[in-house]
């Protein structure tokens, strides 16, 4: 009887990792993930041991939290200083903002609740109706979809959306035209590419001609996502490619991404740590603009000229720094007392490496 596969095979791993050896070139080569699923994966099961002294993967821009911009934060608690309940993700609570984050505002006495989900959110505004709630609406093209669900389905009249959403894509293409990234290949998060399918990125990435590989988040999937990163580079044959096929398809999700074109369109978006990127963020269109909790509130928007004295997050977001090259790593920074935004979101660098210092090899 044949053996069940284990996505965590130390035995398969090492057939991996001398399939890695082989392909790695003998001169440094950088792989950057855009994804802190993909950083726990290599982190806690300790998979930059299988790879060559050679071989380097980092994370970029993979977490939401961090990258939303501080002045977000501020606009969302000047919407409850107006009296709105501000509905949030958990991890957004304790990012520090231009001079206050939602948790210390809540401490003075801003309506701020942790929510799961939009539809928390939504049933916050029925249950306490008729008190203005605000979804303060982050994350990648995952959760993008979620937020447009409730547009379109005839939510409470008062529920208004602040949208900070951000399209990967773009963010992938700017770190390329940044200096000093040296990025060889990415390693394409394997969630968001279930909805944008392998297409999803070649519009984006197309004049920069860089290994692409979508990878799963199995011990497994990421290995062998970096074998194939590593062919391309030996083959110089750069192209977007499938290591994930059991859930990623060339399109896509179909009704995912009509409901994301329905409800939104792109527009120019500040990413904390790395500046405006063209066409990155997800604005509601026109037909939507009664949920615009921006335009409800009538608060403007805000520069965001946030900088924290010794924190290397804008390094860190941008591939150009590992967690312990800031000196307030573990230090001065730590997840009960964090100092920049890649220490507070459960997908940052930093917050990452801290949980897992002691990691578990496979
Ligand atoms: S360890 Fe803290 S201060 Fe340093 S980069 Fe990370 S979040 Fe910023």
């Amino acid at each position: 009887m044949s053996q069940p596969f284990h996505f965590s095979d130390p035995k398969r791993a090492r057939e991996l990792a001398d399939a890695i050896r082989i392909l790695a070139p003998r001169e440094p080569v950088k792989l950057v993930h855009v994804c802190g699923t993909h950083e726990i994966a290599i982190t806690r099961n300790g998979l930059r041991r299988f790879l060559p002294e050679s071989v380097r993967i980092l994370e970029g821009p993979g977490c939401p939290v961090c990258v939303t911009p501080a002045a977000d934060i501020e606009t969302a608690i000047r919407m409850g200083e107006k009296g709105a309940i501000v509905c949030s993700f958990g991890d957004m609570l304790r990012v520090p903002g231009m001079d206050r984050s939602l948790e210390s505002a809540r401490s003075q006495g801003v309506d701020v609740r942790t929510v799961l989900s939009a539809d928390e959110a939504i049933r916050i505004a029925r249950e306490l109706k008729p008190r203005e709630v605000v979804f303060f609406a982050v994350g990648f093209e995952t959760t993008a979809p979620m937020t447009a669900a409730v547009a379109v389905d005839n939510p409470p009249a008062n529920l208004s959306i602040l949208t900070s959403h951000k399209r990967i894509p773009p963010a992938m293409a700017a770190l390329l035209d940044l200096p000093d990234t040296g990025i060889a290949g990415y390693l394409a998060p394997g969630h968001v590419s279930t909805i944008l399918g392998t297409k999803g990125y070649e519009t984006d990435l197309a004049r920069h001609r860089i290994p692409v590989v979508v990878g799963g988040f199995e011990p497994l999937d990421v290995l062998y996502a970096v074998a194939l990163l590593l062919r391309q580079i030996h083959d110089k044959t750069p192209r977007v490619e499938n290591g994930y096929p059991r859930a990623v398809s060339e399109g896509g999700n179909p009704a995912a991404l009509k409901l994301l074109d329905t409800v939104f369109e792109t527009a120019d978006a500040m990413w904390r740590g790395i500046g405006t990127i063209p066409a990155s963020g997800l604005v509601l269109r026109p037909e939507f603009e009664r949920l615009d909790a921006r335009r409800r509130f009538g608060v403007e928007a805000l520069e965001d000229e946030v900088e924290i004295r010794g924190c290397r997050c804008p390094d860190v977001l941008t591939a150009r720094a590992v967690p312990s090259d800031c000196p307030l790593f573990a230090t001065r920074c730590t997840p009960l007392s964090p100092v920049g935004p890649c220490m507070v979101g459960a997908e940052g660098a930093c917050s990452i490496w801290f949980r897992y210092q002691g990691e578990r090899p496979l």
